[in-house]
């Protein structure tokens, strides 16, 4: 469902991604693993067009977009179109409900009718169990809370991929495991879902790929057995040797 080739993003002198290609099937999972500053954010945000790469070719479902090449608006939108991402914190809109927060998507840029909206929304609150919670404001909300309200604004707009960039480390322990419960259950339900974090036991559990990216290149990717159970590369013991 994903193929990237060449992926190079450059910010100013720093050149964070020198080449990235990795590929990702529909309805599985890939953990992102990495030092911190080996570029695993700009990756994610390659992949919803928050960075625009300066080459490489990225294909999501029916959105492809050669970086090199002159490309038109509409190939950018089709493209944006495809991933929703969920950041480190959830940043909804404070002086809207949660309802408001999660249908803003739907009615306002996808101009779907509202009360079909509304449904849908209620009910993936209810499957992340914030049903009753629909009227109320975020700052009401614990931050474990508010991440799934996150989560479900971005599941609210059907994309073909999820984006999770460090969707648990703004949260206090006790609330990790919450958060992490709702990405399996995504995961059980066939989406895709690309996830950078340093839960390891949740790689282990949850993804089918692991990517192990450092210095601005994939140096190892494979199943959580193969990258987390036998590295081969030093750099890639040694990162692990400090979550394990
Ligand atoms: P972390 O685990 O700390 O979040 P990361 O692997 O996600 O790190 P990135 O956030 O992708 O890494 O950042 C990679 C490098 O790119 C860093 O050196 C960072 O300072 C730089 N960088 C990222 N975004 C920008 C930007 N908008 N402008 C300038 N430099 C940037």
């Amino acid at each position: 469902l994903i193929e990237v080739s060449g992926l190079r993003k450059s910010f100013g002198d720093n050149e964070v991604l020198k080449g990235i290609d990795f590929t990702v099937a529909a309805g599985s999972v890939t953990v992102i693993l990495g030092p911190s500053g080996s570029g695993k954010t700009t990756i994610l945000r390659s992949l919803n067009a928050l960075d625009i790469p300066d080459a490489g070719t990225i294909r999501i479902a029916d959105g492809v977009i050669d970086f090199a090449k002159p490309y038109t608006k509409a190939d950018l939108v089709t493209y944006r179109k495809q991933s929703a991402m969920v950041f480190q914190s959830h940043n909804l809109f404070p002086h809207k409900t949660v309802l408001e927060n999660v249908i803003e998507g739907p009615v306002i840029v996808q101009r779907r009718p509202k009360a079909e909206a509304i449904a849908a929304a209620e009910a993936l609150l209810e499957s992340v169990g914030l049903a009753e919670k629909r009227d109320q404001y975020p700052e009401q909300l614990s931050g474990g809370q508010q991440q799934r309200v996150g989560i479900v604004r971005a599941l609210a707009i059907e994309p073909e991929v999820m984006l999770f960039d460090e969707p648990t480390s703004a949260l206090d322990p006790e609330l990790v495991g919450d958060v992490l419960e709702v990405l399996k259950d995504l995961a059980g339900q066939g989406w895709t879902m690309v996830v950078v974090t340093h839960e390891i036991r949740f790689a282990q559990q949850v993804a089918d790929q692991v990517i192990f990216a450092d210095g601005g290149v994939v140096l190892e990717r494979g199943t959580p057995a193969q990258v987390i159970g036998e590295p081969t590369h030093e750099r890639t013991r040694q990162f692990l040797k400090r979550l394990l």
